[in-house]
C-alpha cells in the first residue's frame, strides 16, 4: 500500500513542486542524488572510482513535454560525456527516453539519443538506457534495436523482471547480441502485465539471470548487467557463475548511489565489476519517491531527518 501511495506521489506535479522547495528534503535526498550540477556528480564519481567501482551517471529528467527541454537534456549528456573523459573518470552515462524527448515524438527522441550515443562512442564510452513504466516498452525497444541496427555496440537496454513479457523480451536481444540491465523494475504496474507478488518478481529474476548469463547468452556476445541490492539475488548470481565456470569479466553487479554501500565495496573487492548508478540534477523529484516506495523504512529515516531540524530540537 505504501508503496502504491509513493508510486502515485512520484507522478504529481503540484506535490513535486511544494515538495521540492522544502530545504530539508533537499538535503536528504544527497542520501540517493550526487547533487544538483555536473561538477558535484562528478566529484562522487571519482570518490567512487577511487573505491574500486565503476558508475553510470543519470542527469535526472523524465516526461518532458516541450522539445526545447529536450535538445537542452541531450546537450547536457553531451557535456558530460566530453567532462568524463577530460577528467578521466570511469562513467558510462544512463538516460531515460521521455527526458529525451519520447512523448514529443519518437523519431526527435531518437535524434537526441542517437547523438549522445555517437559522441558516447567517439569518447569509448556507452550508454545504458533505463526503461521506464509499460506502455514506454515497447518503442524503447525499438530505439534500442534500431541503434544496434545502426552498428552501435556501446548501448545497454534495462529490462524489468516484473513484466511478463521480459522473458521474450530477452530472448529476443540475446538472438542479436544485445547489452542489458537486468532490475526489478520501479513503477506501480497492473497485475494484466506484470507480476503482483514479490516471491514471483524474484523467482523471475533468478530465471532470467541465468538466462542471461548462459551459455546461449554467452555465445552471441550477449552482456549482462545484474542490478540489484537483494541479497538473495546477488548470491543466486553469484552461486550460478561459480556452477557455470564464468569469469567475473563476462558481466557486472549494478547498484544506486546510496543503498547497500559496504555491499557495493566487498563485491568490487571479491574482483566483480560492480557500477553505481549515480543521478544529479534539479529534477530529483520522481526517482527519490521511487527510492521511497521501494522501502518504507526510507520514510522514517525522512521524518527522523525532519523532527531532528535544528530549530525544532527540543533545548
Ligand atoms: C543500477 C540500477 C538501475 C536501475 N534501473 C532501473 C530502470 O531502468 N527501470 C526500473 O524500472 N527500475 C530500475 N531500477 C530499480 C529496480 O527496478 C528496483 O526498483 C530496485 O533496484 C529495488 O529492487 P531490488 O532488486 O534492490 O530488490 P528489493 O527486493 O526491492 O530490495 C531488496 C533489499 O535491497 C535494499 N533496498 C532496495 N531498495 C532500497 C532503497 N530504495 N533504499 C534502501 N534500501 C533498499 C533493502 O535492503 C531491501 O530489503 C534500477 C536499479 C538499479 C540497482
Amino acid at each position: 500500500m505504501m508503496r502504491q501511495l509513493f508510486l502515485t506521489l512520484s507522478q504529481s506535479r503540484p506535490v513535486e513542486t511544494t515538495v521540492s522547495r522544502v530545504g530539508p528534503v533537499r538535503r536528504m535526498t544527497r542520501r540517493f542524488v550526487a547533487g544538483e550540477t555536473r561538477g558535484e556528480a562528478l566529484h562522487v564519481a571519482r570518490t567512487l572510482n577511487a573505491d574500486g567501482l565503476a558508475v553510470a551517471l543519470d542527469y535526472l529528467g523524465e516526461s518532458v513535454n516541450d522539445p526545447d527541454e529536450a535538445r537542452a537534456h541531450a546537450e547536457e549528456y553531451v557535456s558530460l560525456l566530453k567532462a568524463i573523459r577530460a577528467q578521466g573518470v570511469n562513467s558510462d552515462v544512463s538516460l531515460k527516453l521521455t527526458g529525451m524527448g519520447l512523448d514529443v515524438d519518437e523519431e526527435l527522441c531518437y535524434q537526441h539519443v542517437r547523438r549522445v550515443v555517437e559522441v558516447a562512442d567517439r569518447h569509448g564510452n556507452s550508454v545504458e538506457i533505463d526503461m521506464e513504466a509499460s506502455p514506454y516498452v515497447e518503442a524503447t525497444l525499438r530505439l534500442y534495436k534500431r541503434l544496434l541496427r545502426e552498428g552501435f555496440r556501446n548501448v545497454l537496454v534495462a529490462i524489468q523482471a516484473y513484466l511478463y513479457r521480459s522473458e521474450h523480451d530477452i530472448r529476443d536481444l540475446i538472438a542479436i547480441g544485445g547489452r542489458v540491465r537486468l532490475v526489478k523494475g520501479a513503477y506501480a504496474e497492473p497485475p494484466g502485465v506484470a507480476f503482483p507478488q514479490k516471491q514471483d518478481v524474484d523467482a523471475n529474476f533468478v530465471r532470467l539471470m541465468r538466462l542471461m548469463l548462459g551459455p546461449e547468452a554467452r555465445a552471441t556476445g550477449f552482456f549482462a548487467a545484474i542490478a540489484t541490492h537483494d541479497e538473495p539475488m546477488i548470491r543466486a548470481t553469484l552461486d550460478y557463475v561459480s556452477e557455470q565456470r564464468i569469469g567475473p569479466e563476462a558481466f557486472e553487479f549494478q547498484m544506486i548511489y546510496g543503498i547497500r554501500r559496504r555491499r557495493q565495496r566487498e563485491l568490487a573487492a571479491e574482483g566483480y565489476t560492480v557500477r553505481i548508478y549515480v543521478p544529479y540534477g534539479t529534477h530529483w523529484y520522481p526517482y527519490f519517491m521511487r527510492r521511497l516506495a521501494e522501502r518504507p523504512a526510507n520514510l522514517f529515516f525522512l521524518l527522523r531527518h525532519l523532527v531532528e531540524l535544528p530549530g525544532r530540537r527540543p533545548k
